[in-house]
C-alpha cells in the first residue's frame, strides 16, 4: 500500500524586543550566566508579571503577515509542569484564547499564533561539574522569560521537502518583518514537527508523533524523512504507531523516544490571575500595520506579474531577501531588462557567491546591471560575460573596463570571425562534409572550435549563420 505523510508544524520564534516578556530585564546575548534576572523571571514569591507591549505588537505583526484573525482580547494561561529550567513551576502561555487564529502562509494554513515566555537554559556540566560524585547540571536564567511567538500550522504539509521549503519561506517572512533575528543555530527559531501517515486516498488522519526542537532546515528534512520511514515500517509490519514525543539525532540519523505524549489536561491549564487580558487598542494595531513591509510571497507575485519573471525565478529572488534587494537596486540603475537581469542573478551570481550575501560581495548591483546591458547590446557574448563576472566576483570593478582590459569584447570585426570559421572548417574536414550534406548535428563542434580560438568572444548564433552561408546552405 502507498502511504501519504501528514505533517503539521509548531514553530517557536524568539521576538526581538529589548526586554523580557513579563519583566524589565534586557534580553541576553551571551552575557555571563544569571546576570539578566530579577524576582519576576526568577519566579520569586510575590513578584508580579506585566506583559510587554512591544512583544504584543510584534505578535500582531506576525498575525497580520500570516493573514490571521486578530483577537480583540486574549488572555494568558499558566501551563503547569516541573522542570529545573522553569522556576515558577509553570510557563505563562496562551491556551484557548490566543492572540491570533486562522490565516495562511503560501499553501499552508495557520491554526493559531500565541505569545509565551521561554524557559531558562539547563547546562549539563558533565564530569567537570560533579556534586557528591554525580554529574551536575546548572541553570542559567538569562534566557528565562524571553518573549516567544508560537506559530502552529494546520496539518497541511505532505512531505519533508515541503516542510523545509515552507519553513524557509516562514523564516524569510519573519526576517523581513524584523520581529526576530530568526537565527536557528542560536535557537531563536525552533521547530517541532507533528507527523503521521495514512493510506493514499484516505481522508482520516493517523496517529501522530512529535519530533522536538530541530534547529536546521537540513535536520528538519532528514528528521521528518526518518520518522516517515519509521512509521511506514511499523504499519507495514502490522504494528500501530504510538503517540509519543521523539528526538532526532542528526549525527546518527536515529530517532529515540523522549516521553509518551502528554495531553493538555496534564498541564492543568488555568487563567493567569496575575495578568489582565490583552486588549488590542486601535493605536497598537495601527502601529503594527504601519510597520509591515512588503512580504516575500507578495514580492514574488509582483516580480511575476509586473516584471514578467517566471514563477520559479520570482521565488528564487523574493524568498532570499538579500538577492531580491540586490535585484531591485540593479534594476533601478540603468533601466536594464528585468528578465535577463533576474536570470543572470539566479543562474550565475548565486552559483558564484554560494552563501555569501551579494550586498557584501565585490559585485555591485550597478556593475551587474551594466554587464547584462553589454550582453543585450551584443558587446559581449554570454561566454565572455561569464568570464567578466568571475573577475567581478574576485576583484570587483567596472564591467566595460574589464571587457576592454581582458580583450573579451564580442567579435564585431567580421574579418576576424571569418578567419576563425575558415580555420575551424579546415581543421575539421569530415565535419564540414557532413554539414555540407545537410547533417547539422555536428555544428556544435565548429562553434566550439571558434569559441576556443576567440576565447568566447564569438556569438554562437552568428557563427551558425556564417557557417551556413559559407557552405551555401
Ligand atoms: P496537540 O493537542 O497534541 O498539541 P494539536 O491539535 O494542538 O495537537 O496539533 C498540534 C500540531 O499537530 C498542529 O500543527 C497540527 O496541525 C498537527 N497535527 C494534528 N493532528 C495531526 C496528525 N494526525 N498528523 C500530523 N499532524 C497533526
Ligand atoms: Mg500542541
Ligand atoms: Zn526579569
Amino acid at each position: 500500500m502507498n502511504y501519504e505523510p501528514v505533517i503539521g508544524l509548531e514553530i517557536h520564534v524568539q521576538l526581538s524586543t529589548r526586554t523580557k516578556m513579563f519583566c524589565g530585564c534586557e534580553l541576553s546575548f551571551g552575557e555571563p550566566p544569571n546576570t539578566r534576572t530579577c524576582p519576576v523571571c526568577l519566579g520569586l514569591p510575590g513578584a508580579l508579571p506585566v506583559a510587554n507591549e512591544e512583544a504584543i505588537r510584534l505578535g500582531l505583526m506576525i498575525g497580520l503577515a500570516l493573514e490571521c484573525d486578530l483577537a480583540p482580547t486574549s488572555i494568558f494561561h499558566r501551563k503547569n509542569y516541573f522542570y529545573p529550567d522553569l522556576p515558577k513551576g509553570y510557563q505563562i502561555s496562551q491556551y484557548d484564547e490566543p492572540l491570533c487564529r486562522g490565516g495562511h502562509l503560501g499553501d499552508v494554513r495557520i491554526h493559531r499564533v500565541h505569545l509565551e515566555e521561554d524557559a531558562a537554559k539547563l547546562v549539563h556540566a558533565g564530569s567537570s561539574g560533579r556534586i557528591h560524585g554525580s554529574e551536575a547540571s546548572v541553570v542559567d536564567f538569562n534566557r528565562g522569560g524571553t518573549p516567544l511567538a508560537e506559530i502552529v500550522t494546520e496539518p497541511d504539509v505532505r512531505s519533508a521537502e515541503q516542510a523545509s521549503e515552507w519553513l524557509r519561506l516562514l523564516r524569510t517572512t519573519l526576517r523581513r518583518l524584523g520581529v526576530s533575528d530568526v537565527n536557528m543555530e542560536e535557537g531563536s527559531l525552533r521547530c517541532d514537527a507533528n507527523i503521521s501517515i495514512r493510506p493514499v486516498g484516505s481522508q482520516e488522519f493517523g496517529t501522530k508523533t512529535e519530533l522536538k526542537n530541530m534547529n536546521s532546515f537540513r535536520f528538519i528534512q532528514r528528521g521528518i524523512e526518518a520518522e516517515i520511514a519509521r512509521q511506514k515500517g511499523i504499519v507495514e509490519s502490522g504494528g500501530q504507531v504510538e503517540q509519543e514525543t521523539l528526538h532526532f539525532d542528526p549525527a546518527t540519523g536515529s530517532i529515540t523516544s523522549l516521553r509518551s505524549k502528554e495531553e493538555a489536561h496534564d498541564y492543568r491549564y488555568f487563567p493567569e490571575p496575575d495578568l489582565i487580558p490583552i486588549a488590542i487598542t486601535e493605536e497598537l494595531l495601527a502601529s503594527a500595520r504601519a510597520a509591515l513591509p512588503e512580504l516575500p510571497a507578495a514580492r514574488a507575485q509582483r516580480f511575476e506579474s509586473e516584471l514578467g519573471l517566471s514563477a520559479d525565478t520570482a521565488k528564487l529572488l523574493a524568498f532570499r531577501t538579500e538577492y531580491a534587494d540586490f535585484y531591485e537596486e540593479a534594476l533601478e540603475g540603468n533601466g536594464s531588462e528585468p528578465v535577463p537581469l533576474a536570470n543572470w542573478i539566479t543562474n550565475e551570481l548565486t552559483a558564484r557567491l554560494g552563501d555569501e550575501d551579494p550586498q557584501q560581495s565585490k559585485v555591485s548591483p550597478a556593475a551587474l546591471a551594466q554587464l547584462v546591458g553589454l550582453v543585450s547590446e551584443k558587446k559581449v557574448t554570454n561566454a565572455g560575460a561569464r568570464q567578466v563576472l568571475d573577475k567581478l566576483v574576485a576583484d570587483g570593478g567596472d564591467p566595460a573596463a574589464i571587457v576592454e582590459a581582458e580583450g573579451l569584447g564580442a567579435l564585431d570585426d567580421t574579418g576576424e570571425l571569418d578567419g576563425a570559421i575558415d580555420a575551424a572548417l579546415a581543421a575539421n574536414p569530415d565535419i564540414a562534409e557532413r554539414l555540407r550534406s545537410g547533417d547539422m548535428k555536428p555544428m556544435g563542434v565548429i562553434i566550439g572550435h571558434v569559441m576556443r580560438e576567440t576565447k568566447g568572444r564569438a556569438d554562437g548564433g552568428e557563427v551558425t549563420r556564417l557557417v551556413r552561408s559559407k557552405l551555401g546552405l
